[in-house]
């Protein structure tokens, strides 16, 4: 099996406290049984969300309560209320969010929330291991960590051989950890064909891979873990939630952005020829911020270098997360 090297540099730092169902539990006693349902069966949900240090020196957590949103939806569709499974309303988890980076002293930070299905134990008796899951605890978590985000600043795509899932096999809105299989896939391909055109030069140092994703009908989705743009003639077109793509936050904050810059934003089906003579290609993530696609399976994009709007875009972002832009301060929520 070929596997890609670690390097500590691309390792995350441990922080005090995880919180683990209302409680602060030190880092390395926070864990769950082997038996636990979602590990098995990938019966979890989780949120990426980040935490910034803002131009006057405090910390903000970007669109903090529509990640929230966005994971009390993704706990939804999979039947894990957690509000009456595991006795925690939005409002409280977004406190929770909040006390955790203070608890752990972040100036910035990433933050992962975690519902998944646990397990219940009585006396000898162990709660359920076949496929449903419904009879088993619902936990949840929260997790904040510094993290040096681990996509460099421009990106070449290759389309992958891993389709994203039709909606009707599973629902891809859902940012459910199993649904990360499909990712992983896609993820591995590109990571170690990554080690080769580094190791050859293809690739420079400020360079990474990233997949691109096809849905099941042929249409352009999403990357292994961000949505895609392209500029065509001035106007932005990206591909819709039908498209088994996830809502992304970032992907939501850049069409309101641009409609507010006064381009036009399309959302529709885009074939991957359409990427290819695109004049600009760019992805968006939480991680990944707003990302330059350099080039896609080989094809230069534009003149194969960041485009002008992809570059007013991501420089409007920077502004908006450090808490530059009045207008745009509703996004932040200050810890
Ligand atoms: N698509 C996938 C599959 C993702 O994992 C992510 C990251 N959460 C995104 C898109 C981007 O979403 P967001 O902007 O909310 O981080």
């Amino acid at each position: 099996m070929v596997v890609v090297k670690t390097s500590y540099e691309d390792m995350f730092e441990k922080s005090k406290y995880i919180w683990i169902n209302g409680e602060f539990v030190e880092w390395d006693k926070a864990r769950v049984h082997i038996a636990s349902h979602a590990l098995h069966y990938g019966s979890g949900v989780f949120e990426g969300i980040r935490a910034y240090r803002t131009h006057d020196g405090r910390t903000a957590v970007f669109r903090l309560r529509e990640h929230i949103e966005r994971f009390f939806d993704s706990t939804k569709v999979y039947m894990m209320d957690i509000e009456e499974d595991a006795g925690f309303t939005q409002e409280q988890i977004v406190d929770a969010v909040k006390e955790t980076i203070r608890r752990n002293e972040l100036e910035q930070c990433y933050i992962r929330p975690l519902a998944f299905r646990d397990y219940i134990e009585e006396g000898d008796r162990w709660g359920y291991l076949g496929v449903s899951p419904i009879k088993n605890k619902v936990s949840v978590a929260i997790i904040t960590f510094k993290w040096k985000m681990y996509l460099a600043p421009k990106l070449k795509l290759l389309t992958v051989p891993y389709r994203r899932p039709p909606l009707d096999a599973l629902p891809m809105l859902s940012k459910a950890t199993g649904h990360y299989l499909n990712s992983q896939l896609a993820r591995m391909y590109v990571d170690i064909i990554q080690q080769h055109f580094k190791r050859s030069g293809v690739l420079k140092e400020d360079e990474a891979l990233e997949a691109l994703m096809i849905d099941s009908r042929g249409y352009v989705s999403e990357g292994s873990g961000e949505n895609v743009f392209i500029v065509k003639k001035g106007k932005l077109y990206t591909p819709p939630l039908t498209a088994s793509i996830l809502r992304g936050i970032t992907r939501e904050s850049i069409i309101e952005l641009a409609k507010d810059l006064g381009y036009t934003v399309i959302e529709r089906d885009i074939s991957i020829s359409e990427v290819y003579t695109a004049d600009e290609c760019f992805m968006t993530g939480t991680a990944a911020e707003i990302k330059p696609i350099l080039e896609v399976d080989f094809r230069k994009i534009g003149n194969g270098d960041i485009g002008p709007i992809t570059r007013v875009l991501q420089e409007k972002f920077r502004e908006i997360v450090t808490g530059k832009l009045k207008e745009y301060e509703k996004w932040l929520e200050y810890v």
